[in-house]
């Protein structure tokens, strides 16, 4: 049923749009508040949370049929449940799922940020750094090749709080666009234009210390784990 009813919305809404999208590179805001209608933005999500409440398999399923008429819609939809919603799940306190899941399933787009100019495959290289003050976190550093960034508010962002201790320094953050983040460069891609590229730069970005998703020096856990399994 679930194959059917994506490939149907693939096939319908997304279908007529995908020549002007690529054209433009620039994803329709109505495709994405479409994909929140169709509860296809939290796909995983439990229902007190707001989603759809399906196992992995739904969400490989509906990615296919969306990757099937449009990859970057899919692209856009994979990263948003399979990374950010999945980080947020599997590794939010119950405060943090309360307050970010509704958000992500039924209204706002989410961007995972690890990789950075010097750090691709050496994710754990990563050069952005995090210095405490007070309740807040501070950041700064940029991001490169991010997924969704321009389209997205809620960002989950790795940084190292702890350089001495190498990778176990690794801490995942979350931040919303009116923090303070901001698009250095959005990319002009060959292949799967209409999904965002950017990179992302933090200059002073200050986060309040209860949105660290998974304790201080976990990152390099939840990303091995969330990479394994997602996108
Ligand atoms: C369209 C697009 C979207 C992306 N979206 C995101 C996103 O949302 N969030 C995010 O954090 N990142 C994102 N990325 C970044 C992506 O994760 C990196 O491109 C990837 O990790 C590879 O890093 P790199 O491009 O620096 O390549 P490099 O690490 O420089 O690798 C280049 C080549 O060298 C090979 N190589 C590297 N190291 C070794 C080694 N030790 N031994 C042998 N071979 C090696 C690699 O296999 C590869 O073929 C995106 C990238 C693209 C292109």
């Amino acid at each position: 049923m679930l194959r059917e009813s994506v490939r149907r919305f693939a096939e319908d809404v997304v279908g007529p749009k995908v020549r002007e999208m690529d054209e433009n590179e620039m994803m329709d805001p109505e495709i994405i508040k479409s994909l929140f209608e169709q509860g296809l933005m939290g796909i995983e999500t439990s229902v007190d949370h707001g989603g759809s409440e399906m196992s992995f398999t739904s969400a490989i399923i509906a990615i296919e049929e969306l990757a099937r008429v449009d990859p970057s819609v899919s692209v856009m939809c994979d990263v948003h449940n399979t990374l950010v919603n999945t980080v947020i799940r599997t590794h939010g306190t119950q405060e943090q799922k309360e307050k970010w899941l509704p958000l992500l399933a039924q209204t706002t787009l989410g961007s995972f940020c690890l990789s950075e100019p010097a750090s691709g495959s050496d994710a754990f290289a990563l050069q952005t750094r995090a210095k405490k003050d007070g309740d807040h976190w501070i950041l700064n550093g940029t991001k490169m090749w991010i997924t969704n960034s321009y389209e997205a508010d809620i960002f989950l962002i790795f940084a190292n709080v702890d350089p001495s201790k190498g990778y176990k320094g690794i801490t995942c953050f979350l931040a919303t666009k009116d923090m303070g983040i901001k698009i250095a460069k959005k990319e002009q891609k060959l292949g799967i234009r209409a999904s965002s590229t950017c990179s992302l730069a933090f200059d002073d970005l200050r986060i309040p210390a209860e949105n660290i998703i998974g304790g201080e020096g976990k990152g390099y856990k939840i990303a091995i784990e969330i990479l394994n399994e997602g996108m």
